[in-house]
This record gives structure tokens, C-alpha cells and sequence, in this order.
């Protein structure tokens, strides 16, 4: 027999499998959401008829200048085209990678040897003309002009974290005015994960999922954070783990989290840039972290102007329907819970 919902599937506007008990997103599974975005991943936002209202307003701390130049113009045209989409605050979280104070952290943890992985790390780390050019000096000043000439910016910083290298993250860290730092895991034993899906190849998918767990409780245990940046992008790729009970460990991420005041980012990135085509976190963990009342901060990834507060539309209904009601402010690292304002237009 066809079930045909009162709902449509906020995501494809199909009538055949939108689950109106989004409350627990019990039954809407990692596959369901790749399939509707493979369908119908570009799509604007389609206002939900039981929600007239729309959207709702958002501060996107989550993007990168890489693509551009460090000018206040190319400030500008991320605000232009945040604000479009309903963002009304913008923080700009460079990567590390970028910065000559970082060299050393990334030479001692990246894998450089002479594997398919190690060469391509190598030429990434040595050869990219973005790689290590700047000074953070450079960059916390772009930001600063910024804001005084009255851009609604703040000052973020997107750090790879490595376990061990706390001190030394700690030390840097610690002579800027940042607003926030995301501390993101992009790296496991020197391997970059996200880069290449060939890189994959031998690979065992459920280790590398447990070791991205450990390595993610080490981030937010390590205290250096303000926020944890795209929970499980490991899953950037399309591999998932078989046999794996999930639920325990995003009850205990959520509460690590919880416990060491750290936020935890709804980001948008895999959606559009990568095969995955899903919001990080995966909707357990967003669960559980709604579920222990989580800081939760919310990030489009944009590495472009033009992507500046892309799909953060379909997080706020995603975050939405996990009644998380609140994100986070930051300011010179102080974090407030704000509460997500209705909006009269949608933010995509
Ligand atoms: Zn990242
Ligand atoms: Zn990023």
C-alpha cells in the first residue's frame, strides 16, 4: 500500500517518505538523506506548510577566505552574499594550514613518506602556494579593519587538532583576540581523510571510524576549543560503518561536550561540496546533543563568497525539528546561548 504523508519531505518535496516524527528522527536514516539530495541537493528551500513562518535568522561562524585575497573587498562579498540568505553575523575561521605559525605542527604529525598518501600530503603541504603563507598577524588585522569598518565579522580560526600537540596549539592560540577557534579533526595518524577518495583504498572503515571517535573525545577533552567543528566528516566519501551501534557514542560525545563547555557545529559543507551530500553531525548526534541541551553553533563552510550561508536554511530546519531552539554568540572566546529568531524570509 502507498503512504501518502500530509507532509512533504522537506529536502525533495515528495510526498512518499517525509516521517512527520522528526522528533527522534528515528526513521530517517544516513541513506534517506543522500537520496533526497542526490535528488534534489540544489533545490531552495521549499517552506514547510505547517511552518508559514519560514526560516529562521543565523550567525554563520563557519567559512574561508583560501579561494580569494585578504582584502576588504572580498570581505564584503562574503557579507553580501551571507546576508542574502538571512545571516546577520559572519565569522570567518581561516584553516591553520594557512599560517606560518602552524608549519612545524603539520610537519611533525602529516604523513610524508613515500606512500600514495605521504607523496600527496607532501606536494599539498610543500608545493600549495596557500599553504603556510601568511601570518596570523596578517590575518587577525583583515578581520579587525573589517569589523571597524563596521562588517558584522568575527574573528575565527578553523585549527586542526593533533593529538599531543596541545601545548603548542595552546601557546599560539593564545596570543590573538579571537572570537572563537573550531577545532576540527581532519587528520588521523598523519592521514588527511577528506582529501581524496582514492586515499581511502585499503582502508578498514569501521577503524577508522572508532579511531575518528577517539581522536574527536581528545578535541573536546583537550579544553582548547570553542566549538567542535563537522562531527564525523569521515563519513565525506560515503563510507559508513557496518555493525556499529552508534547511539552510545553520541551519547558520550554529547556529553563531553556538555561537560567541557564546547559547542557542537550543525555545517553544511559535506552537503554541497563533497559526495556525501548530508549534513555533519550525523542526525544521531544531533539528537543526542539536542537531547543534553549542547551548546550548538552553525557553519556553512563556504570557501567562497558566493557559498556564504549556503543550505543553512535546511540546518535551521533540521536543527529545528531536534527542538534545538538556541546558538551560540562568540565574543573574544566568551560563548552565550542566543535564541534562533523567527524570520519573515526564507534563508536560502
Ligand atoms: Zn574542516
Ligand atoms: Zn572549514
Amino acid at each position: 500500500m502507498q503512504i501518502h504523508y500530509k507532509r512533504r519531505c522537506f529536502i525533495c518535496q515528495s510526498r512518499d517518505h517525509f516521517l512527520c516524527c522528526f522528533k527522534k528522527f528515528s526513521c530517517f536514516t544516513e541513506k534517506d538523506l543522500s537520496t533526497c539530495f542526490a535528488n534534489q541537493r540544489d533545490s531552495p528551500l521549499q517552506q514547510s506548510e505547517d511552518d508559514p513562518e519560514g526560516g529562521i535568522t543565523l550567525r554563520d561562524y563557519h567559512m574561508h577566505l583560501e579561494k580569494g585575497e585578504y582584502k576588504q573587498e572580498y570581505l564584503k562579498e562574503f557579507v553580501a552574499a551571507g546576508g542574502k540568505r538571512g545571516v546577520t553575523e559572519l565569522g570567518i575561521s581561516e584553516h591553520t594550514h594557512h599560517f606560518k605559525e602552524f608549519q612545524e605542527i603539520y610537519f611533525r604529525n602529516v604523513i610524508m613518506d613515500d606512500s600514495a598518501i605521504g607523496r600527496y600530503q607532501e606536494s599539498w603541504l610543500k608545493q600549495s602556494p596557500k599553504s603556510f603563507c601568511y601570518t596570523l598577524d596578517q590575518y587577525v588585522s583583515l578581520i579587525e579593519a573589517g569589523k571597524k569598518a563596521g562588517l558584522p565579522l568575527k574573528l575565527g580560526l578553523e585549527v586542526c587538532y593533533f593529538p599531543g600537540e596541545e601545548q603548542n596549539l595552546r601557546r599560539i592560540l593564545k596570543q590573538y583576540p579571537f572570537d572563537y577557534c573550531i577545532g576540527s579533526v581532519h587528520w588521523l595518524h598523519g592521514w588527511g581523510f577528506d582529501t581524496k577518495a582514492e586515499l581511502w583504498q585499503g582502508k578498514e572503515v569501521n577503524e577508522v571510524y572508532s579511531s575518528y571517535k577517539e581522536v574527536l573525545l581528545q578535541a573536546i577533552q583537550s579544553d582548547l576549543f570553542d566549538v567542535i567543528g563537522h562531527p564525523f566528516s569521515c563519513k565525506v566519501f560515503r563510507h559508513w560503518p557496518q555493525g556499529i551501534e552508534m547511539n552510545p557514542w553520541y551519547v558520550e560525545i554529547a556529553a563531553a561536550l556538555l561537560k567541557h563547555n564546547t559547542a557542537m557545529e550543525i555545517n553544511t559543507g559535506l552537503l554541497y561540496r563533497y559526495p556525501a551530500a548530508t549534513i555533519c553531525p550525523p542526525l544521531g548526534l544531533l539528537q543526542a546533543a539536542a537531547d543534553a541541551d549542547c551548546q550548538i553553533s552553525f557553519g556553512s563552510d563556504a570557501h567562497t563568497s558566493s557559498d556564504a550561508g549556503r543550505a543553512l536554511g535546511y540546518a535551521l530546519q533540521v536543527a529545528k525539528e531536534a527542538r534545538i531552539t538556541q546558538q551560540m554568540n562568540f565574543e573574544h572566546r566568551k560563548g552565550s546561548r542566543v535564541l534562533l529568531e523567527p524570520l519573515p524570509v526564507s534563508t536560502l
